[in-house]
């Protein structure tokens, strides 16, 4: 009698695939010489305005590229694309993360030697979107004031995965009497070196840091 049992690693084998796409993206992009950024944070944590903000400030330097992910709208392409920023939409429709196939996708009838920078505003969603890499120089989170207290603690395995943190909203702090140090001091416990910026969006608090830090 023959029986044989196959274990198949399935997790293994998607991240695989996604790790081997997202390697292709990376040489894509490094061959173009463009700064690829993956941003990642929770639905209404201000990825888009983050953005709009970023390319208000970059557009006249660099040609940019936004890659929106959304379930099912275009409602962060069009508003990031009124600063003068070239948008493809991703509608991922049930999936929560972006993941690398979905970028080559998105590239597909893109030219890229057009682009300097590429921002890539991941679904909202803390959890899943750090698994997947999507072949980016960089992957940032965003957490914003308005979510609590315990966003880092609960999520140690996003910041594990990121390159950079941005506390956001930092303008509601003091109406919110929220703690900011001790958000710092969480991130920090997870990750010491980790580089994190506070930054608002709205007043424009912070963002020149940032640029800096992402080397723009
Ligand atoms: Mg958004
Ligand atoms: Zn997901």
């Amino acid at each position: 009698m023959n029986e044989r049992t196959l274990r198949i690693d399935i997790k293994k084998d998607l991240f695989g695939a996604n790790e081997d796409a997202a390697a292709k993206n990376a040489v894509m992009f490094k061959e173009h010489g463009i700064t690829a950024i993956d941003i990642m944070g929770s639905v209404g944590t201000g990825k888009t305005q983050l953005i709009e903000s970023l390319c208000e400030r970059l557009s006249k330097s660099y040609p940019i590229l936004m890659i929106a992910g959304d379930l099912d709208t275009r409602i962060d392409a069009d508003r990031v694309g009124k600063h003068g920023v070239d948008t493809v939409q991703i509608n991922t429709e049930t999936a929560c993360h972006l993941d690398a196939r979905m970028i080559q996708v998105a590239l597909n009838d893109v030219n890229l030697s057009k682009y300097k920078v590429v921002f890539v505003e991941n679904v909202g969603n803390l959890i899943c979107p750090a698994g997947y890499s999507l072949g980016t120089s960089k992957k940032i989170v965003v957490v914003s004031v308005t979510e609590g207290p315990y966003m880092i603690r609960k999520h140690p395995l996003t910041i594990k995965r990121s390159d950079m943190v941005v506390i956001n909203k930092i303008d509601l702090a003091a109406i919110l009497d929220f703690d900011i140090d001790a958000l710092e001091h969480d991130i920090r416990e997870v990750d010491a070196l980790l580089p994190v910026f506070r930054v608002s969006s709205k007043t424009g608090e912070g963002l020149e840091e940032l640029i800096r830090g992402l080397g723009l």
